[in-house]
């Protein structure tokens, strides 16, 4: 399956998420080809994540977006996490700080952005400014629904200066997400992620579906395209995401830069066996 193709939105196309299920899978994986298949592919993204930050011309920003419990911790640590430190940063949107308020939803943004030759994930981004403060009526209408126009700019302007964009909608089912709520609760290691607006978030369900469908419809542009991934199962949305992100790096065909100097002349002057042992 060519998850590429299979998952990503078509600029323009009214997306449904009831359509979309969440327990999809590839019929011809399961768990163990799975688990054989992302530890290949997350060896071959961390040489690719290197290889661009030696060429130091472009970057790559990953958005993850998701509703509670739907993976994207699970997507840094399994995919992300191979990537070489050097050149990988993770950047997280929470709720915006009294001077993120006071400037324009865009700015604390533009600061995350990655520089030449930086893969950047975005855990959580500026898709919450029509996500959550859109259903949880944080501003008016007037002002979220001019935002797609100018997320859709905003991208632009990045993706012509050289950074490549892939984001990602981790899609889960409201069975699931209860799921995992309980096996928070029943491992005391990760109490801490618990808070109730958690629960209370599930009575907006609708409301995100349809927050969401309006992102995925008005956001997936090609240049910067979303895809809904199937995400009940982790091992096939790690397995997904794995892939698309190391297709996307081979494409972008990456040329590490030539030796600034005579590698032959170094190797003769510096490494041929000395008789005299100097
Ligand atoms: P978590 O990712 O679970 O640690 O929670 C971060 C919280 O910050 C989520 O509940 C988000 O909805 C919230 N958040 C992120 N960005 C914004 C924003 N622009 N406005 C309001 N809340 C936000
Ligand atoms: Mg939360």
């Amino acid at each position: 399956m060519n998850y590429e193709r299979e998952f990503r939105v078509s600029p323009g196309s009214r997306v449904r998420l009831k359509k979309l299920d969440p327990q999809q899978t590839d019929k011809d994986e399961d768990k163990h080809s799975a688990s054989r298949k992302v530890a290949r592919l997350q060896k071959r993204i961390d040489e690719l994540q290197f290889q661009l930050f030696a060429e130091d011309k472009r970057s790559l920003l990953i958005c993850l977006q998701a509703l509670d419990a739907g993976g994207k911790d699970g997507v840094i640590r399994h995919v992300i996490g191979s990537m070489n430190p050097q050149g990988c940063r993770v950047a997280s949107f929470k709720q915006p700080s009294a001077e993120e308020l006071a400037h324009d939803f865009l700015w604390r943004v533009e600061q995350e952005t990655p520089r030449r030759g930086e893969v950047v994930i975005f855990n959580r981004s500026h898709y919450e400014d029509v996500i959550v403060v859109r259903v949880r009526d944080l501003v008016p209408k007037s002002l979220w629904s001019q935002r797609y126009e100018q997320i859709n700019a905003f991208e632009h302007r990045l993706v012509t200066s050289g950074t490549h964009i892939l984001k990602f909608f981790l899609h889960i089912s409201k069975e699931e997400q209860l799921k995992r709520f309980k096996d928070r609760l029943d491992d005391k290691s990760r109490w801490w992620k618990i808070s109730e607006a958690d629960y209370s978030d599930r009575e907006y369900w609708n409301d995100y579906a349809s927050a969401y469908e309006d992102v995925l419809s008005k956001c997936s542009t090609a240049h910067a395209p979303w895809y809904v991934i199937p995400s009940d199962h982790k091992w096939f949305r790690n397995l997904a995401i794995s892939q698309i992100i190391a297709d996307k790096l081979e494409a972008l065909r990456i040329q590490v830069p030539k030796p600034t100097v005579d590698i032959a002349e170094i190797r003769k002057k510096y490494h041929a066996a000395k008789k005299d042992g100097r």
